[in-house]
């Protein structure tokens, strides 16, 4: 019998399957990406309206870390794909905001900063946070024994202070939990690393530049992408994964597949069967977001918003749920990418503002209440939100927003659900043989998490264990 004419097909071409396909194209394998639609990138991608480029997801990479640490998850990552530290052009954050009604934590890419607000503004939870401190650091969050623990209990068992609580889950619900009210302790230690410990960088240029680098480098190396080539289905046999089937009728083999569609959709992809075997639907995650980007005519920082990234919660408590009506206006985060230490100023200023929506209400709405309704949202939600940063409104230029439609669209995750499924499944195994998952349901999330999924899973699932160091 003839080899399959692939050794690993790769299903999307996201940050996880772009890593996956220049890990394994490095070693030869014969590698083919196959993504539904027109751009590359998935939920960080890049759109051109009115003459300018707009990045999808950007606020900002995590896990930053200055060129020759050592040992660090961004590190690692360049380090598997033969990447150098430059090759990222990473400006990092000046500095980052929490913001409550009566309080506020500034935050940097240098920890200390953050270790002596919560010593100021919080001395009786001082303690408290050096104990949890020390749990991060001992806590293996790439193995965990147990990942159904949410961080609230294990933080408020450390600390004192409610308000203090809130605010650190703050920040790391919306940049990674897909759970509603909490966040899985072990995703809050990636996270609470990520964010505070190692901290945030914006390539220069956006999201683009760094794609373009991606592309490049699995290109340059025999990796084949195919854009405009959904996969309708999985093919099997006997428990083992062959390779797919395209929107066309198209079939193509291969040795193995990586999937970074979704546990769902690539269940449904395998068959009926094994959906209705393996799909809990009340798994699926309902955590989706509206974003609304602003151009203005002036910086950020010259109308009075200086932070790189502002979290705010306009309550004494912080419910992170989908909401009842269109968005939740009293927490959200605002994001400028003009307020990264760079040489090179951007042309003009731009602010981004995000808040958490419910994708039923969005979906029900016919498409003339559709855009009349993005637009009180995005007014509805500047009211609460420039008492935290600006009203952007008298300096605007242009303004674009979207949906959970609207990422359910462009990425076929099921109700728009940006952070997926709230069970994740960490050891990338499907039921059938050869068939592996990468990216947002593996378990990593963010634009540095999703890329060490992929490599993570190519490695493990995809490559000889000599290799796979
Ligand atoms: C508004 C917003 C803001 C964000 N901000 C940040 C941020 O500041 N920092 C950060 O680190 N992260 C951020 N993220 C999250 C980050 O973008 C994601 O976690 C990450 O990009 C997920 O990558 P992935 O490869 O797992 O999945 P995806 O990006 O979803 O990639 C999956 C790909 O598979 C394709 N696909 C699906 N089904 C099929 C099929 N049947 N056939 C072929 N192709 C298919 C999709 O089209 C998609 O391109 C943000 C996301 C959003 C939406």
């Amino acid at each position: 019998m003839s080899s399959p004419p692939y050794d690993t097909i790769i299903i999307g071409a996201g940050m996880s399957g772009l890593a996956a396909g220049i890990r394994l194209a490095q070693f030869d394998q014969k590698v083919l990406i196959l993504e539904k639609h027109y751009l590359w990138g998935g939920l960080n991608s890049f759109y051109k309206q009115a003459g300018r480029r707009f990045d999808v997801g950007l606020h900002a990479l995590t896990n930053y870390v200055p060129k020759g640490t050592r040992g660090t998850p961004l590190i690692k990552l360049l380090r598997q794909l033969r990447l150098r530290h430059d090759d990222l052009r990473l400006c990092p954050q000046g500095h980052s905001l929490i913001r409550f009604p009566d309080c506020q934590l500034r935050f940097s890419n240098d920890f200390e900063e953050l270790r002596q607000e919560v010593g100021e503004r919080f001395p009786d939870s001082r303690d408290g946070f050096a104990r949890l401190i020390q749990l991060v650091a001992d806590f293996d969050a790439f193995d965990p024994k147990d990942t159904t623990t949410g961080a609230r209990s294990v933080l408020s068992e450390h600390i004192t202070d409610p308000l203090l609580v809130e605010m650190l889950l703050l920040p790391l619900c919306y940049y990674g939990s897909a759970r509603e009210g909490d966040v899985d302790w072990y995703q809050f230690v990636i996270l609470f690393r990520s964010i505070f410990q190692e901290g945030f960088a914006r390539p220069e240029g956006g999201i683009k530049p760094l794609l373009d680098l991606l592309i490049s480098r699995y290109r340059e190396l025999g990796g084949e992408l195919r854009m405009k080539s959904g996969v309708r289905s999985i093919l099997h046999e006997d428990g083992r994964c062959q390779g797919v089937t395209l929107d066309d009728g198209a079939e193509l083999m291969a040795d193995r597949v990586l999937s970074s569609a979704g546990w769902a959709e690539t269940m449904r992809m395998a068959g009926q069967q094994l959906y209705e075997q393996n799909v809990d639907e009340d798994e699926l995650g309902r955590l989706s977001f509206v974003e609304s980007i602003f151009v203005l005519d002036s910086e950020p920082k010259d109308l009075g918003f200086s932070s790189t990234i502002t979290f705010f919660n306009d309550a004494p408590t912080f419910e992170y749920c989908s909401p009842q009506g269109l968005i939740d206006d009293r927490s959200g985060v605002i994001a400028s990418p003009n307020n990264y230490l760079s040489d090179t100023p951007l042309p003009e200023g731009i602010y981004r503002l995000t808040n958490l929506a419910n994708y039923d209400a969005w979906r029900s709405l016919g498409a003339q209440d559709y855009i009349s309704a993005k637009q009180g949202c995005v007014n509805q939600a500047i009211e609460v939100s420039k008492k935290y940063g600006i009203d952007p409104r008298p300096h605007q230029v242009h303004q674009d927003a979207f949906t959970p439609c609207t990422v359910e669209r462009f990425t076929s995750k099921p109700r728009g659900s940006v952070y997926g499924a709230t069970r994740k499944r960490l050891d990338g195994n499907t039921p059938l043989e050869a068939l592996h998952l990468i990216g947002t349901d593996q378990g990593l999330l963010g634009v540095t998490g999703s890329m060490l999924s992929g490599i993570s899973i190519a490695n493990r699932h995809a490559l000889v264990p000599h290799q796979a160091k």
